[in-house]
């Protein structure tokens, strides 16, 4: 049997000109966990061309969805980006990846932290009753460069607390803070300047982070991997794996080539 699905694409949405979405159909046979990724492609020369991809819907959601990055050069997104309704896109049978709850250990908050299409794995942790079982308060931090760049904002904040499953947990415990750097905007900064300054946490409403109490969850660019995590590392958490779980978890959104 082949490692691979062959999907079908259900609907496209372009945020800018360099960012996309799009739904596929889901083999009713891929499982996968709440913030997980599987690899994802398309067919160039009779060969699949397969890049690393969170999984951005639920694990419960009939369809599967993708945030993508357009690289004007990179070998699978100038061509991914030209998606229409109707293509076939190979998904992995298998999905894999650190961002899932069950590799944190028990907590009171639970920060996420995303920039740019790291986003991605976090738009399906949010949906994971399991999230809101587990933690009092939920941080959904996203920075991006620019305004226009912060996508599902609309999603986030109207969709998903009148969603019947999920709306009164969301409404209660999940706090969405989009923050830009390059844009006048309500919230401004890098994310770790504003954990350092303490301002994030004042904004929210919450002390600030301790291992004892919060957990972490830090899916982006290296810089924000390096700095968040010695961050963390300063106040003493301990990083979290699948052998063992800790008191913050990492991915990479994407690896430099
Ligand atoms: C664990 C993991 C999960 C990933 N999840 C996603 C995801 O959900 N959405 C997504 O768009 N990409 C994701 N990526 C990146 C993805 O695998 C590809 O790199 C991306 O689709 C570009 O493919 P490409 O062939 O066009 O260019 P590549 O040759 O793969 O990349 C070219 C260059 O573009 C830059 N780049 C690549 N991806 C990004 C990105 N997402 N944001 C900013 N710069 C980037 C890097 O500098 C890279 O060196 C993930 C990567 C990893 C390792």
């Amino acid at each position: 049997m082949s490692n691979f699905n062959q999907e079908s694409v259900v609907s496209v949405h372009h945020w800018t000109d360099t960012l996309f979405s799009f739904k596929t159909t889901r083999d009713p046979s891929f499982r996968f966990r709440n913030g997980e990724f599987t690899m994802i492609g398309l067919k160039v020369n009779e060969k699949p061309l397969l890049r690393a991809y969170s999984v951005a819907s639920a694990n419960y959601e009939e369809q599967l969805e993708f945030f993508s990055i357009k690289v004007q050069d990179g070998p699978l997104t100038s061509r991914l980006q030209h998606l229409k309704e109707g293509d076939s896109i190979i998904v992995s049978r298998k999905a894999t990846g650190t961002l899932v709850i069950d590799n944190l250990l028990d907590g009171r908050n639970l920060y996420l932290v995303g920039t740019g299409t790291g986003l991605a794995p976090f738009l399906s942790v949010i949906k994971d009753p399991e999230t809101y079982e587990r933690f009092e308060k939920v941080v959904l931090l996203h920075g991006c460069r620019h305004v226009k760049e912060l996508a599902y904002g609309e999603m986030i904040t109207e969709t998903l607390p009148k969603d019947e499953m999920l709306g009164e947990m969301v409404r209660n415990q999940l706090i969405y803070y989009p923050t830009v750097t390059r844009d006048p905007f309500h919230n401004r900064g890098r994310i770790t300047d504003l954990m350092s300054s303490g301002k994030l946490f004042s904004d929210v409403g919450l002390a600030d982070l301790e291992a004892e109490k919060d957990r972490v969850m830090i899916c982006g660019s290296p810089a924000l991997l390096t700095d968040t995590k010695q961050l963390l590392l300063d106040r003493n958490f301990i990083e979290g794996n699948h052998g063992e779980p800790g008191h913050f978890v990492v991915e990479k959104a994407f690896a430099e080539r």
